[in-house]
């Protein structure tokens, strides 16, 4: 089969689908696509909402709790351990499927009443972590997103096999780091990006076996560096000592020299390792993985990202967040041993499910809600193995005879994610809003909600925070502060005192959130363009933008210069 040009009916652009694209989508049975890969993935993104916590009752016990659901949404919403319990019956919300109605019409007013979890989380294995999102074993964490396992961290986003760490993000088997981003197996790592094996590294990127090295760029197996510089081991901790990071000013100071000194040294054009035939960006050990961003550990998978545990095989358009699963097709939040999954929205170990949100350890379900390890169910009702396949049939053929139309009058068949018509977040509380920012009149105008800020006033700080962390006393651990970014009000707890006190750094003057939206923006971004390598002018693909400021190297020109 050849490849064939398409013009998207979401944005208008037209976009190709590949030969091997369709090979894919006859083997699993679905028609090819109608919206680009960019739309699609906007589309997906729409349904991660981790990082935006509000307050609102407990429809079931009547208690205050943490969700991510704004208290606007209409929808009942359950405590963690009441939803996961049998106390309530999601299958007594079943019903049969009306044929004279479109059918996300109706998926709309069943999601609407089905109760909904107060949080993503596999909630039986946290302990004492109550105000984190999309995590699983975890121990003693605070504020942790996308996190699976830890014990002994606060502040993380998107991180694996992480401990007693503060505010890293993109990272993972590592240990006593803080403020870092894209780190591995690394240890009191600080204020650091993409580094590997590395530890008592500071300001430093791309290192790879190097300890106490300050400001560094591109260094393998060195040690006692400052900004590329050979040190003794003495006069390195006499330097260290001088730059005086407990102050805030000077610590500042550092961050932004050491970023100007980074522009020096090229980058690579990708990043990742151990792969074959792959492209995008921060790929590891993978094969035949094209157009993917964050994938590890996988194999023949396309239009797939943010893999926080890897292992995936046989996808395409699967986004978040991975774990040992196979042939999925436009999900979003799924994984752990998932196989044959489509059309998800937080689906763990489901085998041939279509059109779920909330389904776990389903087998054969379509067009379900909430429902813990059941099989041959649509619309939550419960049917036989010999009814289920005609009528899932019978009801795939309605949906393409009777598309559902959007608020924008776009119509929607079989074969594509849940349309954002019917999503409970918006675009700014979503991943989407992370990686690709946009306007509140672009957001709207592409079809998306969006929430405004709640009018709500915040306080004023209870104290000034001392620049230097020698004058920081323990009545900081009271103290209402004030995000010099945003104006929100925020705490220091006494973990991360104690972590301060210890490596000697200041306490932050931004909020939880503004400091990991600053993190994800040092992310090279979830998209490439065409550009040439800047020593031997060859083509290359990149993430790296034409007009930004790094030099970008092709892999053997990087490698020539670092190795
Ligand atoms: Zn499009
Ligand atoms: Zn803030
Ligand atoms: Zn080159």
């Amino acid at each position: 089969m050849e490849s064939e040009t398409k013009n998207c009916q979401n944005c208008k652009k037209d976009f190709v689908i590949d030969p091997d694209d369709f090979g894919f989508y006859e083997m699993i049975k679905v028609p090819p696509p109608v919206w680009c890969p960019q739309c699609r993935l906007l589309r997906r993104m729409n349904w991660i909402s981790y990082r935006i916590l509000y307050k609102r009752k407990c429809d079931f016990t009547g208690e205050n709790i943490i969700t991510f659901y704004h208290p606007d949404v209409p929808c009942k919403v359950y405590k963690q351990d009441i939803w996961w319990s049998d106390k309530w019956d999601p299958k007594s919300y079943g019903r049969d499927y009306d044929f004279s109605k479109p059918f996300f019409e109706q998926y709309k007013e069943l999601l609407e009443e089905v109760p909904r979890a107060a949080l993503h989380t596999e909630y039986t294995t946290l302990t004492n972590s109550e105000y984190c999102n999309a995590v699983s074993f975890l121990k003693n964490g605070y504020l942790c997103f996308r996190h699976i396992t830890g014990e002994d961290n606060a502040y993380t986003n998107f991180v694996l096999r992480i401990t007693n760490c503060l505010d890293v993000a993109f990272s993972f088997d590592s240990d006593m780091c803080y403020d870092t981003v894209d780190v591995r197996h690394c240890f009191q790592t600080f204020f650091s990006q993409d580094c590997e094996n590395s530890q008592n590294v500071y300001f430093s990127l791309d290192l790879t076996n190097c300890s106490n090295c300050f400001g560094c760029v591109n260094l393998r197996n060195k040690n006692n560096c400052i900004f590329n510089e050979q040190f003794t081991k003495e006069e390195y901790e006499k330097k260290l000592k001088e730059f005086d990071l407990r102050s805030r000013v000077n610590l500042e100071k550092f961050k932004r020299q050491a970023h100007e000194f980074s522009l020096k040294y090229p980058r690579r054009a990708l990043k990742g390792k151990n792969n074959v035939n792959i492209s995008g960006e921060y790929i590891y050990n993978s094969r035949n993985a094209r157009k993917v961003y964050y994938v590890s550990d996988s194999e023949n998978v396309k239009y797939s990202h943010l893999f926080v545990k890897g292992g995936v095989k046989n996808s395409y358009d699967f986004t978040y967040f991975g774990s040992n699963s196979e042939l999925m097709y436009e999900d979003s939040w799924c994984g752990h041993l998932a196989n044959n999954v489509r059309f998800a929205v937080w689906n763990y170990r489901g085998h041939n499910t279509e059109y779920t949100f909330a389904c776990h350890g389903c087998e054969y379900v379509f067009g379900c809600v909430g429902l813990n390890k059941a099989s041959y169910c649509i619309f939550n009702k419960q049917y036989s193995k010999e009814e289920y396949f005609p009528l899932v049939e019978k009801i795939k053929k309605q949906m393409d005879d009777m598309p559902f139309i959007d608020k924008r009058g776009l119509s929607h068949k079989y074969g594509g994610q849940i349309p954002v018509d019917l999503c409970p977040w918006a675009y700014n509380e979503s991943t989407a809003y992370e990686f690709f920012p946009l306007t509140k009149e672009e957001a709207l105008a592409k079809g998306f909600t969006w929430r405004d800020p709640d009018q709500r006033e915040y306080l004023d700080a209870t104290m000034t925070i001392p620049d230097h962390i020698k004058d920081v006393t323990d009545d900081i651990l009271k103290a209402i502060l004030k995000c010099e970014a945003c104006g929100k009000n925020y705490q220091i707890i006494p973990k991360e005192l104690v972590f301060l006190r210890r490596f000697n750094f200041p306490i932050p003057n931004h909020c939880p959130l503004c400091r990991d939206r600053a993190r994800i923006k040092q992310l090279n971004p979830m998209q490439t363009y065409d550009r040439k390598c800047d020593k031997c002018d060859i083509a290359i693909e990149t993430s790296y933008a034409p007009d930004r400021p790094e030099i970008v190297y092709c892999e053997s020109c990087y490698k020539q210069e670092v190795y």
